[in-house]
C-alpha cells in the first residue's frame, strides 16, 4: 500500500482560484460523480482525470472515458513500473491515477482545470504530489441515513456492494479533516454554485 495519504494542510498563501487540481472525494452514494458531471458541463474546458482500475465495468461506462480497466495483472504491472501518482484497494478492487494521465491533462490546455473523483486517501496523495495544485473538497451527504438510502436505491450494485460501501462509509465520514473545505450536497444545484463561488468562477 502507498503511504502517501497524510493529510498535509492547504497553503493559504497559494489563492484558490489558481489552483488546477480539484480533488472531490466522498463516501460512496453523496452524490460526488454527478457533482464533477456538473462541473465539467459548466466549464467545458475543464478535464476529468480518468483514472485506472480492476473493478468490473458497468453497463453505462465507457472504457478510457470514466475509467481505464486493467486487468489486475495490468494494474500490478504499473504499480512495479512506478507508473501510478497514488493508488487504493477499495472494496477489494484497486483503483489509481496514472501519472500519464494527470500528464496530459494538465498540460493538454495549461489553463484549464482537471477534476479528479478520488478516495479520501487518494486526494492526500494527490496533495501530496500538487502541493500547489491541488485544492481538496470533501462532499458529504445531508445525513447519513440519506446516505444509505441513495445507495440503496442504485440499481447498478449488489446487495453486498451496497454493504460493504456504507461500511467504508462509515470510516469516510470520519476523515474530512485536511480537506480544505467540506461541501454538502444537499441539492446538487446548491453544491456546484458553492464550489464555483471557493474556486473564483
Ligand atoms: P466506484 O467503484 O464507485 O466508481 O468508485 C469507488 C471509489 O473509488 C470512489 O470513492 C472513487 O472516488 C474511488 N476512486 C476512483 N478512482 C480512484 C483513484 O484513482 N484513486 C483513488 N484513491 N480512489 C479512486
Amino acid at each position: 500500500m502507498n503511504d502517501q495519504h497524510v493529510p498535509v494542510p492547504e497553503d493559504p498563501t497559494i489563492p484558490r482560484s489558481s489552483r488546477r487540481i480539484i480533488v472531490l472525494s466522498a463516501p460512496s452514494g453523496a452524490g460526488k460523480t454527478t457533482i464533477a458531471h456538473r462541473l465539467l458541463e459548466d466549464h467545458p474546458g475543464w478535464k476529468f482525470s480518468v483514472s485506472a482500475t480492476t473493478r468490473p465495468r458497468r453497463p453505462n461506462e465507457v472504457d478510457g472515458r470514466d475509467y481505464y480497466f486493467l486487468t489486475v495483472e495490468e494494474f500490478r504491472r504499473r504499480i512495479a513500473h512506478d507508473d501510478l501518482v497514488e493508488w487504493e484497494e477499495i472494496y477489494g478492487n484497486l483503483y489509481g491515477t496514472l501519472k500519464s494521465e494527470v500528464a496530459r491533462q494538465l498540460l493538454a490546455d495549461e489553463g484549464s482545470r482537471v477534476i479528479f473523483d478520488v478516495d479520501v486517501k487518494g486526494a492526500h496523495a494527490i496533495r501530496n504530489a500538487f502541493p500547489h495544485e491541488a485544492f481538496l473538497i470533501f462532499v458529504a451527504p445531508p445525513s447519513f441515513d440519506e446516505l444509505v438510502r441513495r445507495l440503496r436505491s442504485r440499481q447498478t450494485e449488489s446487495d453486498e456492494s451496497i454493504q460493504r460501501r456504507v461500511e467504508r462509509a462509515e470510516m469516510e465520514m470520519g476523515m474530512q479533516n485536511g480537506f480544505d473545505t467540506v461541501i454538502v450536497n444537499d441539492r446538487v444545484d446548491r453544491a456546484v454554485e458553492e464550489i464555483e463561488t471557493l474556486l473564483g468562477q
